[in-house]
């Protein structure tokens, strides 16, 4: 290998390119990441983790009215974006640090500046050309806007994150992950928000009945939903406000527009058509089992390839990897069963197949699902209902979904998921005892199979 100045250079140190170049190190490979923003990525600079600092904020405006219902008298909370914008930068900083430290103990080197390559074997990075035996890309994505008048008024979620003020009112666009969860941020922290979504239903590709329950819900606190409703042009006024063409006739005022209406794969200017490198009609790299590129010495993980864009698949992508070059040990990373989380108000999560994708795939199901008013309410008085859901197909009676939206449904689904990951079957579910009193234990206990309406009154 020493033909070349590195046996792996990785472009993107984000959660799949930091675990690839740390791996690919513990075994032995010298090793070089280009990062041309800050080490951490999308998920610790401007994602995940900002992203959950700013629901946990958001909690605690419900914690505080809800107290009394427990005989606490809290005088008028006053809440100060600001500080909670400066504590959160804090923290990222401190990830930012522990990630380069990271890099550094494992033996990484570090260019901090964009790289491009040049040749299968030749990446240039800012005046050097580096040469190294495999190239990872793991240069992630980046927020997606439509193109339409006054769309340099929108922001998206990275701007989100550092507001100086918190707009008064907000209008959110776009159904998916990042809108909801940013709905619900702003909601909580006082602002007027709307949610404006093209489709039928908010969460498309999530099961039919968590994304009417969570549609109700967010609207129960506050989040007013529009559905097929578009965006056709923003106009800025004079006082600094915006306006929305609805279209047919209709405005919307607001302060800020933030625009979650997805995010592509960053692929442009990094030498791909030059080499070679096959990307996708998105732009994504196209990666075989094992996240091989076009190119047999190019490889790519995480948000660039059109998989799934999660932390933990990009970093079982990129441990992947490190194992099939230098490990010794081929490995593809299953992309089945794999559990996620919307950190909505309330949250969001699922593991395997919602009903709609469960009859396409095994036809008769048996379903299995609950609403209740969690416990804790009785006292806070709050109306708020929790949803869980089984789905199970019938002639195995294997649960092949679980899904919640409710408190802590992202920390009751992680454990779920490894009982869906080894087939349990319903039974199995059955035999396990409850942990009393949670809300968790409704996903042991249901025993009624679920029947539509109308089948349940013609009995
Ligand atoms: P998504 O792809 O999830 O959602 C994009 C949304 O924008 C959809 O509702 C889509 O509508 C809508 N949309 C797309 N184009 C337009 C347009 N031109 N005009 C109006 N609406 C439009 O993207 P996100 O940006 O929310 O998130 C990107 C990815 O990041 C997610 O898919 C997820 O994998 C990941 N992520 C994960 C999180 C988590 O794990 N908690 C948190 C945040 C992001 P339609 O449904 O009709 O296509």
């Amino acid at each position: 290998m020493t033909q070349y100045d590195y046996d792996l250079f990785v472009i993107g140190a984000g959660s799949g390119g930091v675990r690839a170049s740390r791996m690919a190190a513990s075994y032995g490979a010298r090793v070089a990441i280009a990062e041309e923003s800050r080490v951490g990525g999308t998920c610790v600079i401007r994602g995940c983790i900002p992203k959950k600092l700013l629901v946990y904020a958001g909690h605690y405006a419900e914690d505080f009215a809800d107290a009394a219902g427990y005989g606490w008298e809290v005088d008028a909370p006053r809440f100060s974006w600001p500080k909670l914008i400066a504590a959160k930068d804090c923290e990222i900083d401190r990830l930012n640090g522990l990630y380069l430290n990271t890099l550094k103990t494992a033996g990484v080197t570090l260019h901090p500046e964009r790289a491009v390559i040049e040749d299968p074997h030749l990446v240039r990075v800012g005046s050097r050309r580096i040469s190294a035996r495999y190239i990872l890309i793991a240069t992630g994505g980046w927020p997606s806007l439509p193109d339409l008048p006054g769309i340099e008024h929108a922001i998206t979620s990275n701007e989100a994150l550092h507001l100086p003020q918190l707009p008064r009112r907000i209008a959110v666009v776009g159904g998916g992950y990042i809108a909801v969860e940013f709905a619900g941020i702003f909601n909580a922290l006082g602002a007027e928000t709307m949610l404006l979504y093209r489709g039928e239903q908010i969460l498309r590709g999530f099961d039919g009945d968590i994304r009417r329950h969570l549609a109700a819900e967010m609207e129960k606190k506050g989040v007013r939903i529009r559905l097929h409703a578009g965006v056709r042009a923003i106009a800025k006024e004079a006082d600094g406000s915006l306006t929305l063409d609805l279209g047919a006739g209709e405005k919307l005022g607001c302060d800020a527009v933030l625009y979650a209406t997805g995010r592509a794969p960053n692929t442009r200017h990094l030498g791909l058509e030059g080499v070679g490198v096959a990307v996708d009609a998105e732009g994504a790299v196209v990666v075989d089992a094992y996240s091989r590129a076009s190119v047999p010495n190019i490889y790519a993980v995480g948000d660039v390839t059109d998989r799934l864009a999660l932390t933990p698949v990009a970093i079982k992508e990129g441990a992947a990897v490190a194992a099939t070059l230098f490990g010794g040990k081929p490995v593809a990373p299953s992309h089945e069963n794999v559990p996620s989380a919307v950190f909505s108000q309330p949250a969001v999560a699922t593991v395997g197949l919602s009903e709609e994708a469960a009859a396409a795939a095994f036809g008769a199901l048996d379903i299995y699902k609950t609403t209740f008013r969690p416990l804790r309410h009785t006292l806070s008085g709050r109306d708020e209902r929790t949803l869980m859901k089984l789905v199970v197909e019938q002639a195995g009676q294997k649960v092949v979904g679980a899904h919640m939206v409710g408190a802590d449904a992202a920390e009751i689904i992680q454990g779920l998921a490894i009982a869906i990951r080894l087939g349990a079957t319903k039974a199995e579910f059955d035999a396990t005892l409850g942990i009393h009193p949670t809300a968790a234990e409704e996903f042991v206990t249901m025993r009624e199979k679920w029947q539509p309406p109308k089948q349940a009154a013609a009995e």
